[in-house]
């Protein structure tokens, strides 16, 4: 309400401005400016961002927006096209982006459980299959979707080696990556190796507009087979003078675009309340340190992303996106969702699951339109876009677009 105040303020004092002929040619001006400028999807959006995947300056465009306008975009983890679409379906009702993210894990489920994944092999293919699922897809949607990869530590990198040929080979075909942008988690390593390798391939990145992700500290608890739950309490809080190392060493990247997850406590999972003690005020103190080395204008340099978000509070997380955080990883929460959205389903229809033939409406009625999987899967499909829902608004996602 104060805005819509404020913004008719503005305008009656603009037709009241005693200029005539100024307004005249300012309007002439800005006429010939809208011919030139490309024309644009969504009302709230720059002209870059299209409905699709979103990759190179255009995501690069969405971020800073993001940041500009304090919203986060939901990261969510899927193992398929039914968590695919979900994430998906959820942005097209909230009305904003969307990442769809691929876990190395979720890669080779996408490829099938079934077959080895001797040298990555499942899970490159699994992962190149879900996104091309989602290039092909995702228009339909009518909103922009960033397709992301999620940790990847040293000895998993041939997984990354692999989908970096095939984005090369996306790009020499259509001029776009296929993945608009990849996460890469040396936070095992020690800083310097850590920046070293994330600047070694974001100068691969950067040549068909991949962005890069990368991780200081070290998130907390277990996800994706990676258990952090016993690591030294001191590595979940980052310092800002190794945020400032990275920020400096990789903004010698020629066209490099990188995000940065600086752990802040944060932890993957959900906890019983007490046993996370989350300081966002680290990437406040970050963002000013960072400001100060570098002499900006702009109070918020770096764009930070949030892992480990499920279980946290509304206010943790927004006082996280007044701190430059532009995108916060959603896993454990959504796993739920989907899986609720089956033990419903099954409650509901009971006693039309078990058998093909006979329900309470009769010993010979036919039960096939229970059971096929469809069915079953869309519940948990619904279940999951809706707790989405709630993520966006938690994020200030919503209606972010028009
Ligand atoms: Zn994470």
């Amino acid at each position: 309400m104060k805005l819509a105040i404020a913004s008719l303020l503005v305008g009656s004092a603009a037709a009241f401005a005693p200029s005539a002929p100024v307004g005249v040619r300012s309007s002439a001006l800005n006429m010939a400016e809208t011919a030139t400028e490309p024309a644009k999807t969504y009302a709230k959006l720059p002209a870059s961002i299209k409905p699709g995947v979103v990759t190179g300056q255009a995501l690069v465009d969405l971020l800073d927006d993001a940041k500009a306008r304090g919203y986060a975009i939901p990261g969510v983890n899927i193992v398929g096209t039914n968590s695919i679409n979900a994430c998906m379906e959820a942005a097209m009702k909230y009305g904003g982006p969307i990442m769809v993210t691929f876990s190395k894990g979720g890669g080779q489920f996408i490829a099938g459980k079934a077959v080895s994944n001797e040298n990555d092999q499942a899970s490159i293919a699994g992962t190149i299959a879900g996104a091309k699922h989602v290039h092909e897809v995702a228009k339909l949607y009518g909103v922009p979707v960033v397709v992301h990869t999620d940790h990847c530590q040293k000895a998993w990198l041939p997984w990354i080696d692999g989908l970096l040929a095939a984005s090369e080979e996306h790009f020499a075909k259509t001029g776009e990556p296929l993945f608009s942008s990849h996460m890469l988690d040396l936070s095992e390593e020690p800083l310097e190796e850590n920046i070293a390798i994330c600047k070694s391939y974001l100068e691969k990145f950067a040549k068909v507009g991949i962005l890069l992700e990368f991780e200081l500290g070290v998130t907390g608890g277990e996800e994706d087979g990676v258990d952090n739950s016993d690591v030294d309490s001191s590595r979940l809080y980052t310092q800002p003078e190794e945020v400032f190392y990275a920020y400096e060493q990789l903004s010698q990247v020629p066209g490099g675009a990188f995000t940065c997850a600086a752990s802040f406590g944060n932890v993957h999972g959900v906890y019983a309340p007490g046993n996370v003690d989350l300081q966002p005020i680290i990437l406040y103190n970050s963002q000013k340190y960072i400001q100060e080395k570098i002499g900006s204008a702009d109070d918020k340099p770096m764009k930070f992303v949030f892992h480990g978000g499920s279980g946290s509070s509304v206010e943790d997380i927004q006082y996280a996106i007044g701190a430059g955080v532009i995108k916060m990883n959603i896993d454990t929460d959504t796993q739920w969702a989907f899986w609720d959205g089956l033990r419903a389903y099954e409650a509901k229809y009971h006693d039309y699951l078990q058998g093909q033939i006979g329900n309470p409406e009769g010993p010979e009625k036919p039960n096939k339109k229970y059971y096929d999987p469809r069915m079953s899967l869309r519940a948990g499909e619904e279940a999951m876009a809706a707790r989405l829902i709630k993520a966006a608004e938690d994020l200030k996602c919503v209606n972010v677009l028009n």
